[in-house]
């Protein structure tokens, strides 16, 4: 049983109930799991068909985040995330291309090529941020067959029909029987007052169906057999098929970002009502989009940018690079149902803030003993976890994170006083709450960093060097210089350690 688990175990399972805003009920509500102590957990993963942007990251790093502290609380966590490499169209309706193919045509490789490319990419973004990869990566290509099977069940069901090859779900005959627009508060009518005349709908009995199956025109790379020809599968579809295989046709969580609603989680509860007869999902979560200047952070707008962009500074909007631990931060700490706009000041605010942080964290590791306390650490830790409990209000338990840094430093300036077992309930929480909910590191990757470390011990030693042939004007002038730009060096009785304070 590790640390946090104990932390959660003996405090928090029997004091603290967990509460998730539910998009589907709009109503924030006391989180029970299907079966006990067991969580099965979806979120709709990338399009690999371009890099995914900060925006993408903001989504996922909020959903490893929500995995970890159902973690820490000592949930067993099954999560899916899948990997669309087919059918998700450049248009909200079907009359769009496939993203994979129109990307493969323009860089002129294979379409599988364009997955691998896009897809290691996002892999090594998610391990940048420091997020944990899900239980299992399904992928839309590998769950061909599945998809099938779910068509040709909806179709049984009276909820499908075929044209010429293609097989559309059939809205009006769904929400006869099934609360469409449930999700997403879109009714039908009001739709339709929205729509423009599209091409390629003639084939729909109603503007609103939208495809399971599309039929391959002969330019069409991506495509499989079928019982109704050669074709491939509707974006929706895979995620509906591949819960139900890995978490079965009724699970507890779902997430994704709050644009994907509409159409997307919206067909997805149709396609699964219409092929097990019930909702799939017990709690919606949606997080809200990552803005520049107050706009969706989009591919197509223009306004993306990439998350190595953003470390190495080279961007136009940026002023400096950040580390993916301090954009991390910057993004905890506004709550996922919020919008989130960034800016190079905020930015530059969350790097300070998460270096006090780290600093406060190590420093924790070496406070001393008195023998009594003068600071309730209980209330402190009670705090942590009822801000996480109360919807993952990562901003809120920052805040507290802050005050666990003042009990520290007040400690070390003789201010306040705790007991050794507060002590070490102390380092716990911070540990806890730190390293393993919120998922920071305290080592930032990246070669600049280690090359920067590397030259500092080059330096440490020269000076060491310097003090041990009693040269004092150098090892001085070491220290100084350092110094001057805002390096600090700490003797010890174990060595010279160096902060850096900006
Ligand atoms: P996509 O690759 O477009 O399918 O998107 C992957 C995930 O990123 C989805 O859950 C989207 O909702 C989410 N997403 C897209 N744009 C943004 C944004 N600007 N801010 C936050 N999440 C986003
Ligand atoms: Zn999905």
């Amino acid at each position: 049983m590790n640390e946090a688990f104990f932390i959660a175990s003996s405090f928090l399972c029997s004091m603290v109930d967990l509460f998730i805003y539910n998009s589907l009920t709009r109503t924030k509500e006391k989180f029970t799991p299907l079966h006990k102590q067991f969580v099965g957990m979806y979120v709709c993963g990338p399009t690999v068909y371009n890099f995914a942007h900060l925006g993408n990251c903001r989504t996922f790093v909020t959903f490893d985040t929500v995995y970890r502290y159902l973690t820490f609380l000592g949930y067993k966590v099954r999560y899916v995330r899948n990997i669309t490499d087919v059918g998700h169209i450049t248009t909200e309706f079907d009359e769009g291309v496939d993203r994979i193919g129109a990307q493969a045509k323009l860089e002129q490789v294979e379409p599988m090529e364009i997955v691998q490319k896009y897809t290691t990419y996002f892999h090594d973004m998610m391990r940048e941020f420091n997020n944990h990869p899900p239980s299992i990566e399904p992928s839309a290509t590998g769950h061909i067959m599945e998809q099938i099977a779910m068509i040709e069940e909806i179709i049984k069901n009276g909820y499908a029909y075929e044209v010429n090859g293609s097989v559309y779900f059939d809205v009006k005959k769904y929400k006869d029987v099934f609360p469409y627009g449930e999700l997403s508060g879109r009714n039908v009518d009001e739709l339709l007052e929205n729509t423009r005349e599209l091409d390629g709908q003639e084939e729909k009995r109603f503007f609103a169906d939208f495809a399971l199956w599309k039929a391959a025109s002969p330019e069409h790379i991506m495509r499989w057999p079928s019982p109704w020809g050669e074709g491939f599968p509707g974006w929706h579809l895979e995620c509906s098929a591949m819960s139900t295989k890995y978490l079965g046709e009724e699970f507890d969580l779902h997430g994704g970002g709050m644009d994907l609603k509409f159409p997307h989680h919206e067909s997805e509860v149709a396609q699964n009502s219409a092929c097990c007869g019930k909702a799939p999902v017990r709690y919606w979560m949606h997080a809200n989009m990552l803005t520049v200047n107050g706009q969706k952070m989009s591919k197509s707008l223009g306004n993306s940018f990439l998350p190595h962009e953003l470390f190495s500074g080279t961007h136009a909007l940026l002023e400096k690079g950040f580390t993916p631990m301090v954009v991390r931060f910057f993004m905890q700490q506004a709550h996922y149902r919020s919008t989130l706009d960034f800016s190079n000041e905020a930015l530059k605010a969350s790097e300070k803030g998460f270096e006090r942080l780290m600093q406060a964290v190590e420093k924790a590791g070496s406070l001393t003993a008195s023998d009594s306390s003068s600071y309730d650490i209980a209330a402190l830790e009670k705090n942590c976890f009822e801000a996480m409990s109360d919807d993952f209000n990562t901003p809120i338990l920052i805040a507290h994170l802050f005050e666990a840094v003042k009990v520290i430093n007040s400690c070390l300036d003789n201010k306040i006083q705790l007991t050794l077992t507060d002590i070490e309930r102390l380092q716990k929480l911070v540990n806890g709450f730190v390293f393993e909910v919120l998922g920071l590191q305290a080592e930032v990757s990246g070669a600049s960093n280690d090359i920067s470390n590397d030259l500092m011990q080059v330096i440490i030693r020269l000076r060491a060097e310097a003090k041990t042939k009693k040269d004092f004007a150098t090892s001085d002038l070491i220290r100084d210089e350092l110094k001057a730009i805002n390096i600090q060096l700490q003797d010890s009785k174990e060595g010279t350690t160096w902060t850096h304070e900006k």
